[in-house]
């Protein structure tokens, strides 16, 4: 196992990590901007670096910074978390051309995985169903291009093949419309992410999001650990996700699952990942590979009691993995609010300084956050200050209990988006299971 990790990320997940490396014996270094030295990892941490000032693209974002810190103390492996560097391959790769380890895939999958067309392409080979579409980037010629969505059949959606953070779709409803949606979805595409290469799909009309939660041990073995529901979003934002997906089979489960594996071992995958999928009608379709560890990783390790941040490191040290996947059986029902520093209502951030804060407790209650009582969240980040998660024997219990954490939190100081939680536990779609990607936009429509 490692000696040292630099924990190259922040907040809650910086927390996480650091707890994890604890756990393991591990020493560890956090890496910090100037606006984050009171953060709690920092002052936890065996060794802390101030890397830069307080923008992203100063701290977190400084490569070269971050690699110093990493040999002028001496560790031996870097954690990107999530966000910020996490899905980098040149990071990656110049983590490794250091001779450090990078706690993730190896450049080359973020790389294949970073570029959907190439995503699409390896998920097809290895037998992983993809949404029908233009199976490569769209042509320069108008004809071709009408052909293929006929082909498809409308509505379709244009997407560029370097997106991300769900910025430059466009949906096509009707032929008429498609040219100048191609050619605008271009030059958005050349604009934000330095590519004008786009592809269609069809357009999917109700889909849940749901997602399959992967382990490879990078020498051709992998599991997967079952799925996430996460179709309760807000501007393609998750809000709150659950495991397991209500009304999902264990057939189904186990179809898709070993799907995805087969993807991981065909592509030597290694570390944590997520396959995201729409799902419509019974059917999945994958829609891109995450190469990290996510948000919402504790609604599965409560219900397989696998300690996803653990098994990273093991993994990244050469340890391979510690389950087979007939190790793995999914338990109980969890479910996951993210606490967000922002007005319940308008949804603009709301940084500031946390007077009092109380945390809930109690039986399958987990609350991953770095805030405390004094703390002052900083305006330049995510607003996500925390992750409340419930766990019960049965989802109804989990609601329960969520319901109940919601009661008992107290967050005073800021604005915070626990009342549109409580509505959402109180919501009688919800309690039913199995929403689709539209229905928290809509629900919040109607009530304004
Ligand atoms: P990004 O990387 O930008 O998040 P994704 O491919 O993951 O892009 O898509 C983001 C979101 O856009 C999805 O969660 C879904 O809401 C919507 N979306 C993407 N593709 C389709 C599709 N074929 N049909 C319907 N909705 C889609």
């Amino acid at each position: 196992m490692f000696n040292k990790v630099v924990i190259a990320n922040r907040g809650e997940i910086a927390l996480r990590i650091l707890r994890a490396c604890k756990e393991l014996d591990i020493q560890t270094v956090a890496v910090h901007s100037k606006a984050d030295s009171d953060l709690l990892h920092v002052r936890l941490a065996d060794e802390s670096v101030c890397i830069g000032g307080a923008t992203a693209t100063e701290s977190y974002l400084n490569i070269p910074a971050i690699i110093s810190a990493a040999e002028i103390t001496d560790a031996n492996a870097i954690h990107p978390g999530y966000g910020f560097l996490a899905e980098n391959a040149d990071f990656a790769e110049q983590v490794e051309k250091s001779g450090f380890t990078f706690i993730g895939p190896r450049a080359e999958s973020i790389r294949l995985m970073g570029d959907k067309i190439s995503a699409i392409n390896a998920m097809k080979q290895a037998g992983v169903p993809c949404v029908p579409g233009s199976d490569g980037p769209l042509s320069d010629d108008d004809g071709d291009n009408l052909k293929t969505a006929r082909d498809i059949g409308y509505p379709v959606i244009i997407k560029a093949s370097g997106g991300g953070g769900g910025k430059g779709m466009r949906v096509v409803h009707s032929e008429a419309a498609l040219i100048n949606a191609i050619s605008l979805a271009k030059s958005e595409a050349d604009m934000n992410f330095g590519n004008a290469t786009v592809y269609m799909e069809r357009f999917l009309d109700n889909p849940r999001h749901i997602e399959i939660q992967v382990l490879g041990d990078g020498a051709g073995k992998a599991i997967h650990l079952g799925e996430r529901d996460c179709s309760m979003q807000r501007r393609h934002q998750k809000v709150l996700e659950e495991a397991p997906a209500p009304g999902i089979s264990e057939k189904q489960r186990h179809h898709i699952g070993k799907r995805c594996v087969r993807a991981c071992e065909e592509m030597r995958y290694r570390g944590a990942g997520t396959f995201e999928f729409l799902y419509q009608e019974g059917h999945f379709f994958f829609i891109e590979m995450n190469t990290r560890i996510q948000v919402e990783h504790p609604v599965t390790e409560l219900v397989t009691g696998v300690d996803l941040i653990c098994e990273q490191l093991r993994i990244a040290a050469g340890l391979g993995l510690s389950y087979k996947q007939s190790d793995i059986h999914i338990r109980g029902h969890a479910i996951e609010c993210r606490i967000n520093a922002e007005d319940p209502n308008k949804f603009t951030p709301s940084p500031g300084k946390i007077k009092l804060y109380h945390p809930p407790g109690g039986p399958g209650i987990r609350m991953d956050t770095h805030i405390y009582s004094s703390y002052n969240v900083p305006p330049y980040y995510d607003s996500m200050i925390g992750k409340l998660i419930a766990f019960g024997d049965t989802r109804k219990i989990a609601i329960a209990r969520m319901q109940n954490a919601l009661d008992e939190i107290i967050i005073d100081g800021i604005k915070t988006n626990i009342p549109l939680h409580h509505r959402l536990m109180h919501d009688g779609y919800f309690h039913e299971g199995g929403t689709n990607i539209h229905y928290l936009e809509k629900k919040l429509a109607q009530e304004d």
